[in-house]
């Protein structure tokens, strides 16, 4: 197989849908460090995403090669599985984004004085060119699955995929309450979270939850042992839905949906 077959296969597991390009463009941005996060999606994803930070950005030598295979910054032995602490390791995001869409990368590095710009698709990179940027960087993806035309008829309507982001971003709004996001949808802003600065990446903050879900009477939760620690908040009985879409459960600061948990929590309140 050529390796642009070999990416695209790879594609298929990293890239679902709309909302795992998403996850993919935050989780990095969040592995930058940034405290700044903006995130435009126009008809539900499929023409573009794009995902903006102000976090330490890509130094100008690393450009091209942020977009071939197992290429990363976060691990270089397997022992560093062990200390992990960032979202990514794999070094697959990018390289299967962009076998699958047209990708375009703006990006100024702390220690450089100017930005930079490149462009790839499934056929190569673009000359790397100078760009205006402020410390950060933008990543904007066009066309999701262009040249897959099997992977697009999959797709669902733009509302529905629209909505498969915002499920997903709304989870991130929740557990990193230190940064700030800015949300645009078909060119109209659709919403704006300041960073708490007293809250800590990660970390479930009441402040965010309210500005998110309205000031609702929270309840703390606090437990530990059994080799574990659990934290949050629940909302009083009072408040009590009959759906569970307004329960965010996280694993090391990871979205995770585990219906165990989620019936445990809604039996609760039986
Ligand atoms: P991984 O996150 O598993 O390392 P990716 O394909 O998602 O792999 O990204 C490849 C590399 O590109 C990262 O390791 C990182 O060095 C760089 N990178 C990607 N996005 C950003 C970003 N928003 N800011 C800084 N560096 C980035
Ligand atoms: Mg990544």
């Amino acid at each position: 197989l050529t390796q642009e077959v070999i990416n695209q296969i790879a594609a298929g597991e990293v890239v679902e849908r709309p909302a795992s390009v998403v996850k993919e463009l935050l989780d990095n941005a969040i592995d930058a460090k940034a405290t700044q996060i903006e995130i435009k999606v126009r008809d539900g994803g499929m023409e573009l995403i794009e995902v903006s930070d102000n976090g330490i950005g890509i130094p100008k030598k690393n450009l091209s090669e942020i977009f071939l295979p197992h290429t990363t910054s976060k691990i270089s032995k397997i022992e560093d599985l062990n200390t992990l602490l960032s979202m990514g390791f794999r070094g697959e995001a990018l390289s299967t984004i962009t076998s699958v869409s047209r990708v375009h990368v703006t990006s100024k590095y702390e220690d450089e004085g100017i930005g930079n710009l490149v462009m790839f698709n499934e056929k190569g990179q673009s000359d790397i060119r100078s760009a205006a940027k402020e410390q950060g960087t933008t990543v904007r993806v066009e066309n999701l699955f262009y040249n897959i035309p099997a992977r697009k008829k999959y797709l669902k309507a733009a509302s529905t995929e629209y909505r498969k982001i915002y499920e997903l971003l709304n989870r991130y709004f929740i557990v990193y309450p230190n940064i700030s996001f800015k949300l645009s949808k078909d060119g109209k802003e659709v919403l704006s979270l300041s960073a708490l600065k007293d809250c800590v990446g990660g970390d479930i903050c009441k402040e965010r939850v309210e500005e998110m879900y309205g000031k609702e009477e929270l309840v703390g939760i606090k437990y530990e042992g059994n080799g574990m620690k659990i934290k949050g908040y629940s909302g009083h009985p009072s408040s009590h839905k009959s759906k569970n879409a307004k329960q965010f459960i996280f694993v090391n600061s990871r979205p995770v949906t585990d219906r165990g948990i989620m019936r445990a929590v809604y039996e609760g309140y039986s």
